[in-house]
Formats: structure tokens, sequence, C-alpha cells
């Protein structure tokens, strides 16, 4: 059977299981989310050495960044779904009198998940959990840059769902075009604007609902009010985890002027403390993940090579091992607006920095680049702070922090424009799964809207100039 035939019986298969998820209890749905949590950590082992084998990930950093937010995700889910699945009652205006109304939660029916392999784990089992919770049955197709990791995914989610309500297809971008044939009713996409824009105008063939969480160039930016020891171990660890292959990694770094030859300092410092001192050797440092392949490596040496052509200063860093995938992590000054290092989302561990004088200059350098998922701003000072949270267009303002955002499924999570559309997490996520059906009631005798009944009159305008008044 061609690849095509297989999807479109899988879709069938799905589409047909649609309105028993609907119609499915709380309690079934939790069920399915604590299978879930149980499964995942039985794989944890497999899912650590499938990571390490993708891209050298640290066992520890699989399990803050892979394992721990998808089952705090799942227990909060779990915790909240009886709630957000109850219909909401609303209010009605006065000109409705006799009427009730209120809104239910019904799962948006058969959806497609495509994932990207940064954290090709929590990236697809979050979005997961959101289906699930919703009611929704999905396809999922991660990334086939991650192979090992998609393999242990698709053992997973076998030991939890059967086909008719979660089933992975694995492949390259072949296989997420045939996927994107199908009428699917939602369509939740995690990877690169560039795809972004091509998954949304698929969809647009059904008029599928689409989530798109995307990327961009996240700053981090310095005020001379930061307390500059916890802002360098905050910038460098949520710069060089995963080693900067991160949707929401702090992409460059703007310091306040005054404050800048003491931060460098700083940062220079962290970097050794938390990743000792390469030897240039064979023997790579243990607690840095690698670049997902050679050519991504390339691609950054290239970044690199060509900042430092344009006038770039090294400050740390910059050797690699191309055939180990591998590229220390790097701090650069004096780098040129016009080098691609700034104007690409890097998307691996080089951090440039630049300087700013005060507030306006900030934000001259800001209004050149998209709204991005997250600013980072590390300052102690409140009338700046407040400046930045009212002026700054993103998806999250961070204050004196970087990545924990994330992690908490209380805050919706997503971007603007070229970073994304739609909110995911938590109770967002639940809801971009979700039709929200509007019910309305008419219980009374109509007696109000009945004086707007033909045949109409001076009776009738008085009505309704008494109804737009009083309403
Ligand atoms: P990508 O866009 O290359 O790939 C993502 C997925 O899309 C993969 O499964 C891939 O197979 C699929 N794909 C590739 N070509 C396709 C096509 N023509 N049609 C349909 N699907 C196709 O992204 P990536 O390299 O895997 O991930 C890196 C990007 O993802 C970065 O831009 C990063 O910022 C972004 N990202 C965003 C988030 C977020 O939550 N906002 C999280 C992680 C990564």
């Amino acid at each position: 059977m061609s690849q095509k035939n297989q999807f479109q019986d899988l879709f069938d298969l799905q589409s047909r299981a649609s309105a028993r998820l609907r119609g499915s209890s709380a309690r079934e749905r939790i069920h399915r989310l604590r299978q879930l949590e149980h499964s995942l950590v039985k794989f944890e082992s497999e899912i650590a050495d499938a990571l390490k084998s993708d891209f050298g990930k640290p066992f520890e950093e699989v399990l803050v960044t892979e394992i721990a937010p998808v089952v705090l995700e799942l227990r909060h889910a779990r915790r909240h779904l009886r709630n957000w699945m109850k219909p909401r009652r609303v209010g009605s205006p006065l000109a409705l009198a006799g009427t009730t109304s209120h809104i239910r939660y019904d799962g948006k029916g058969p959806s497609l998940i495509i994932s990207p392999w940064n954290y090709a784990i929590m990236l697809t089992l979050g979005p997961i959990a959101s289906a699930v919770s919703a009611g929704c049955p999905v396809l999922v197709k991660p990334s086939e840059l991650t192979p090992a990791a998609s393999d242990v995914l698709s053992r997973l989610l076998a030991s939890v769902f059967p086909r008719e309500e979660v089933a992975v297809c694995c492949g390259g971008p072949d296989v997420a075009e045939t996927l994107l044939e199908l009428p699917f009713r939602h369509i939740y996409f995690t990877g690169s604007p560039a795809i972004g824009k091509k998954i949304m105008a698929s969809a647009s063939r059904h008029l599928a609902s689409v989530t798109l969480e995307l990327g961009g160039k996240s700053p981090a930016i310095v005020d001379a009010s930061a307390n500059l020891t916890a802002t360098a171990s905050r910038i460098i660890f949520g710069k060089f985890a995963n080693s900067g292959q991160t949707c929401i990694a702090p992409d460059f770094l703007l310091v306040q002027k005054s404050v800048y030859p003491e931060l460098v300092g700083k940062l220079i410092s962290t970097l050794k403390v938390f990743y000792g001192e390469w030897k240039g050797d064979g023997a790579l440092p243990s607690d840095l993940s690698r670049m997902i392949s050679r050519d991504h490596t390339n691609r950054l040496i290239g970044l690199l090579d060509e900042a430092k052509t344009l006038g770039a200063t090294l400050l740390a860093g910059g050797r690699s091992d191309v055939d180990q995938s591998f590229l220390e992590p790097t701090l650069l000054a004096d780098v040129p607006p016009e080098a691609r290092l700034m104007k690409e989302e890097i998307f691996g561990p080089i951090l440039p920095i630049r300087t700013f004088d005060n507030l306006e200059d900030l934000f001259r350098i800001l209004a050149g680049y998209a709204p991005p998922l997250s600013v980072y701003l590390f300052s102690r000072n409140h009338a700046f702070e407040s400046a930045v949270l009212q002026r700054a267009e993103a998806g999250a303002v961070v204050v004196n922090e970087t990545l924990l955002h994330f992690a908490n499924p209380q805050l919706p999570f997503g971007g603007l424009t070229s970073s994304g559309i739609g909110r995911g997490h938590g109770h967002a996520g639940f809801l971009a799964f979700s039709n929200e059906k509007s019910v309305f009631r008419q219980h009374g005798s109509s007696w109000l809207v009945g004086h707007l009944y033909p045949p109409f009159g001076a009776k009738t305008r008085k009505w309704i100039r008494a109804l737009m008044k009083f309403s």
C-alpha cells in the first residue's frame, strides 16, 4: 500500500474514533494522561540513550529539559482538566432577558502534530497532552533529524494509545507534505518560521486552524542596575543549554555601556565554571550537547567567520571539531548589525554582545527585529522594567531569568507574527485543540424580542431605541 493510502487509512480510523473521544469523560482522559506519565518514566533511560546517540545530549540535561517539563505539563492537565472541560456559563444583555448562554469545549477532531528535533520528546509529548486533554485523536510527525528519539517516541506512544487515538508517522518533509494533504481540523506545528509559512499555506486548503510555535531572535537585555553575578549565570545557562539549540535561548545580548566590562568578565568566568576548559582535543566537554549535524556546525562556523571578517572580537571560545559536530561556547563583541549573526536566528552556542546607552537607544536597536518569542530583561530598576514590559513586542517578557517561564504550564506559551501564531501549554493548549461551542437557549416567551417582529411601525422603532438605551 502506498504511503499516501496508509496515511489516509490512519486518518479515517482516527476520524471514526473522533466522536467517541469528543464525548469521553474527564476520568477517561485523565487515565490516559496518567498512563502517558508512567510510560515516560519507564522509558526514561531509553530516551536518554536515544538523545545521547542523536546529538550527545547529557543525561541530566535530558531530565531537566525533556522529561521534567512534560511531567509538570501532564500533572497540571490532570489536576485542572475537570474544570477546563466544564461548560462555562456567560451572562446575557438585558435585551435578551429570558435567555441563557454557555460555552462548551468540544475536541476539534482529527489533528496533526509536527515537531522539531531540538527537544524531540518534550515538544512532541507536550502538544499530545493538550490534544488528549481536549479529546482529539492525533497523527504525530516527529523530526527526521533525531531518528533514535523518534523510534523511542513511537514505542512509548504505542504502549499507551491505540492507533485510533495517537499514531506516529516517521519521516522527513515528504511525509509531512503527504500528511498535510489530509483534512485535519487542527495543525500544531513547532519548527522554523520558513516551514511555518508552508504549514499555514497547506492548512488553508482545508481551512484547518493552526498553532505555529516558531522561532526568532530573543534578546537578553542587561541594564546598569542588574545583579551581574546572577545575570551572568542565568544567561550562560539559558544560552548554552542544548548548546544553544533552543527556540527561546537568548540569541544576542544587549548590555548597558557602563556595566559592559564587568558583565563580560563574569560571563567568561561563569563559562569556565559551568563547562570547564576544552583542551581542543578529541575529548569533548561532558556537560554540553553537540550540534545536531555537521551541516549545522558548518553553518555556525560560517556565521562566526563572517562576523570576524566584519570586525567582531572573539571574547571566548570559537574553536570547533566538525567531525564530532562540536562548537565551543563562544562569546563575541563588536558584531556589526549587518553580520548574519545579528540577522538570522543563531540556534547554536554563539552569543554576540552589543552595548546600548539608554532606553531610547535600546528600543532603536530592538525595532530592527521581528517580535521574538521572549525578551529577557535583567534589571532592578522598576521604571526601566515597566518601560520594557510596556514597549517590548514579544510572546513573553521574562525578568531576571531565562528559559524557566517555559516550565510554568499556567503561562500560555507562543509568539507573534514570525515567532508564532496561537498559544500552547496548560489551559491554552487545551483551548487550541477545542472548539468553543456557543450554546444559546430561549426560556421565555420572547416577549421583548416579539416587539421587534414585523409588521414594523413607529412602535417597533420605539422598542429598538429603548433596547439600545438600556442594554
Ligand atoms: P524545521 O522547521 O526544519 O522542522 C520542523 C518539522 O517540520 C520537522 O518535523 C520537519 O520534518 C518538518 N518539515 C520540514 N520541512 C517541511 C515541509 N516542507 N513541510 C512540512 N513539514 C516540514 O525546524 P527544526 O530545524 O526541526 O527546528 C528548529 C526551529 O524550530 C528553530 O527555528 C526554532 O526556533 C524552532 N522551534 C520553535 C519552538 C517553539 O516552541 N516556538 C520550539 C523548538 C524549536
